[in-house]
């Protein structure tokens, strides 16, 4: 085994600490990773908090991984030792299920998730991406571009994929008038994937501070959703709508918002249920609501390549580990500009 050392949430209520664990030794197919960044996303909250129930403690989280090589197995041919690499929320799926063989391995039922799941290889749980290294299956890993910040091109890994599969999914493009809900980590990718597809990007947001930066983002308007009056300015015009929150609200107020045919799709994924929305705001106008998962590998690694030509990465704040506590904190008030990700030489054994 490798001994390996992180961060780990040991319960629901106690601030996250140094943790020593291990992990499997490479096998034949295997890549191991010298993590250099992991991005901290709202899920690594839900989970370390036991939000969505389920947690196995200790928890190491982190699902938005670059790092290097520093190893491969004899059957490796996709990677070698000194490549850059990349890791999002899964690291194996069954891969012979009807999702797994159309490249949609998020949703095969025996995805191995980067942590806090099952781990088939040794019987205990995954641990994720806030820690020094990293074994997973070459198929999982993705190839990251050296001509962009590394630090900046993390939350692609979920942030980014979470919402560049949907716009893609709905063929979001030119013509289309989009708008996304709430700017954070998810949020700011989606206005400007959304924005860099050609569409008419149109920001809700509960904070007024945020205006100018949406703006500079790529959004074309920004509504402050709190404000009645601005929230009447749209109605029945949206083609799709981007729903990120990560708190129980009122969907009528968006679904108003589609025209026929429109979509609201959910990606935030609250700890207790939203408000039932009115079948009425459903049937009048033939609307339909949507949720969508993260995005299969094949996917992410046409992402990836689509910022490193398109020079798109997320807009972070850099991190010790050590700091890890006090950036969840600030992200459950939306104090986040607008992923904090944590520069993982400050970690020490
Ligand atoms: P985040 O960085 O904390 O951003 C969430 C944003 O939502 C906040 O910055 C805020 O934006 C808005 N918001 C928060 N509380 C709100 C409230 N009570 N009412 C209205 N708006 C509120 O979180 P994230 O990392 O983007 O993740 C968002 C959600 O997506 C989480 O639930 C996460 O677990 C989930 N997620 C889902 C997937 C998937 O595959 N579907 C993947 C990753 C994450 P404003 O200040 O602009 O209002
Ligand atoms: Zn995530």
């Amino acid at each position: 085994m490798l001994k390996s050392y992180g961060y780990a949430a040991y319960n629901s209520q106690t601030p996250l600490r140094s943790y020593h664990f291990d992990r499997r030794d490479p096998g034949p197919g295997d890549v191991l990773i010298e993590i250099l960044y992991c991005g901290v996303c709202h899920s690594d909250i839900h989970q370390a908090r036991n939000e969505w129930k389920g947690t196995s403690y200790p928890i190491v989280p982190g699902h938005e991984i670059i790092g290097r090589v520093v190893q491969v197995g004899g059957k490796v041919t996709a990677f070698q030792e000194g490549d850059l690499a990349g890791v999002g929320c899964m690291v194996d799926a069954c891969g012979t299920c009807p999702e797994c063989r159309d490249h949609q391995e998020q949703y095969c039922d025996q995805t191995v998730f980067t942590y806090n799941s099952p781990d088939p290889h040794t019987g205990k749980m995954t641990y994720g991406g806030y820690s020094n290294q990293i074994v997973v299956d070459q198929r999982f890993v993705l190839r990251i571009s050296d001509s962009l910040d590394l630090a900046a091109v993390a939350p692609l890994l979920c942030a980014g994929i979470t919402t560049y599969s949907p716009l893609r999914h709905w063929n979001i493009g030119q013509g289309h008038k989009v708008g996304i809900v709430g700017l954070g980590g998810l949020g700011h990718m989606g206005v400007k994937f959304a924005h860099a597809f050609g569409a008419h990007v149109v920001l809700f947001t509960t904070s007024p501070n945020k205006v100018e930066d949406g703006l500079r983002l790529g959004a074309d308007e920004v509504v402050i959703s709190t404000d009645p009056d601005q929230m009447q300015q749209h109605p029945q015009s949206f083609d799709f709508i981007l729903n990120t929150v990560a708190a129980p609200h009122d969907l009528d107020q968006y679904l108003t918002l589609l025209k026929r045919d429109g979509t609201l799709c959910l990606i935030g994924v609250p700890d207790s249920p939203h408000p039932t929305p009115s079948v009425g705001n459903l049937i009048f106008r033939r609307r339909t609501l949507a949720g969508s998962l993260i995005g299969g590998i094949r996917e992410t690694q046409e992402m990836l390549d689509f910022c490193a030509q398109h020079n798109i990465v997320s807009d972070i704040e850099l991190i010790p580990i050590q700091a890890i506590n006090t950036a969840y904190e600030r992200m459950l008030k939306s104090d986040v500009k607008y992923r904090f990700v944590i520069d993982m030489s400050t970690l020490q054994a």
